[in-house]
């Protein structure tokens, strides 16, 4: 889960550093002294609050924090990483351990088994791999760094509120290095906010029970807009002609327009038409398979604000009931460096086409750059970056 760190980043950019972050004089046991004295006045019992005895900087938190990928993920790597044949098995499998509860669930929540089932997949493996980080060590590590102090200080503050609640012991308390916790790696606020006790124990422990774990993040799902008797959205064929300004979240348009438009289902037939907007999708430009993507794929953002994630959980949710594989995988798609962007960009903002200061990301600067480019240059308008508009922007070479 990604989303209040994303929102957490928007805020940086509207709101100035608070006068609780770190001053660069504050040692990190000064630091926690003067969270200790604010988890008081919030009600904090000592007794929890002896947890933060034990607390100290974690440096592998701050690595991976820091660290810069050499290459941009491509959705084919992304994707086969997580759709694999065992890991739809193992979905199916458990979706018929635990009908019983997931439909119980669904009844409640109007979140359907095989897309709770994705979230889980993708979240943890299927519980498997949850994180081995202390939480409240991780959020206070990100927390007295200034960076996002302001964003981590309160979710280290909500953590310390449900080890008082009893929900858990502060050394049980283990995630991410950026302090999401749980089968469905929930972040504390998320946990406090939607977290649920489905087995009725007093306790909500999304770590280990799997009515608690079910609960929440179907409470979290429909509480983000989730439709019950909606799909995520269906792989699509667009037409010769279409006009690619129309794809990204960003359009919606009513089913009855995108068919107008000659988009049909992959098979050949036409895309069934209901009272309903959506988006077109396209996760690896216009050489890869494009989506139509409804509200769930929106509230799936919620989530995780990534596209990668929002198609690869819709997918790997179809291929659980049966669905085929995405038809149109893009051919032999490769990764570009972050050297190999940085130079996209140079290049692009040599022809006029302004891409910002080059830094290696594909942001919507850079996205609108390519579209201008493509577009004096007859391209399809996807805003992709790629090998082969890299190879494109670059001079011609001098033939023999
Ligand atoms: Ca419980």
């Amino acid at each position: 889960m990604k989303i209040l760190i994303a929102s957490c980043l928007l805020a940086l950019f509207t709101v100035p550093i608070q006068a609780q972050a770190q001053t660069p004089e504050q040692s990190f046991d000064e630091w926690i002294a003067a969270l200790r004295v604010e988890a008081i006045a919030l009600g904090i019992s000592a007794a929890t609050l002896a947890a933060l005895d034990r607390i100290e900087p974690v440096a592998r938190v701050l690595e991976l924090d820091n660290s810069q990928p050499e290459f941009i993920q491509t959705f084919t790597r992304y994707l086969g990483l997580r759709v694999t044949e065992a890991q739809i098995e193992r979905g199916q499998s458990l979706l018929r351990q635990h009908a019983a509860l997931l439909e119980e669930v669904r009844e409640r929540y109007g979140v359907q088994p095989h897309y709770l089932a994705a979230f889980w997949a993708i979240e943890s493996n299927f519980g498997r791999n949850t994180g081995g980080f202390s939480v409240l060590q991780a959020l206070a590590t990100l927390a007295y760094d200034p960076r996002r102090a302001e964003f981590f200080r309160r979710e280290l503050l909500t953590a310390l509120q449900i080890i008082d609640d009893g929900h858990i012991a502060a050394d049980a308390m283990s995630g991410s290095w950026a302090g999401a916790m749980g089968q469905l790696q929930f972040l504390p606020s998320v946990f406090y906010n939607y977290g649920v006790d489905g087995d009725d124990d007093g306790k909500i422990d999304i770590w280990n029970s799997l009515p608690d774990i079910f609960h929440s993040a179907a409470n979290f799902l429909s509480e983000s807009g989730w439709r019950g008797d909606e799909r995520w959205g269906r792989e699509v064929i667009l037409p010769a002609n279409f006009d690619f300004r129309l794809t990204g979240a960003g359009t919606r348009k009513p089913l009855q327009e995108w068919k107008d438009l000659g988009i049909t289902q992959t098979s050949g037939a036409p895309i069934p038409v209901a009272d309903m907007n959506a988006s077109i999708v396209l996760p690896a430009g216009a050489a890869g398979p494009a989506f139509l993507a409804y509200d769930n794929y929106r509230t799936t953002l919620v989530y995780n604000p990534s596209i990668f994630y929002a198609v690869t959980v819709g997918h790997l949710a179809d291929r659980f009931t049966g669905a085929a594989a995405i038809q149109r995988m893009p051919e032999n798609e490769q990764a570009m460096s972050v050297v190999e962007v940085k130079e996209l960009q140079a290049r692009l903002n040599a022809l006029g086409f302004d891409s910002g200061e080059p830094d290696g990301r594909v942001g919507r600067r850079t996205r609108s750059a390519i579209r201008s480019y493509q577009r004096e240059s007859a391209l399809p308008m996807d805003g992709y970056a790629s090998i082969q508009l890299l190879e494109a922007v670059r001079p011609n070479p001098v033939l023999n």
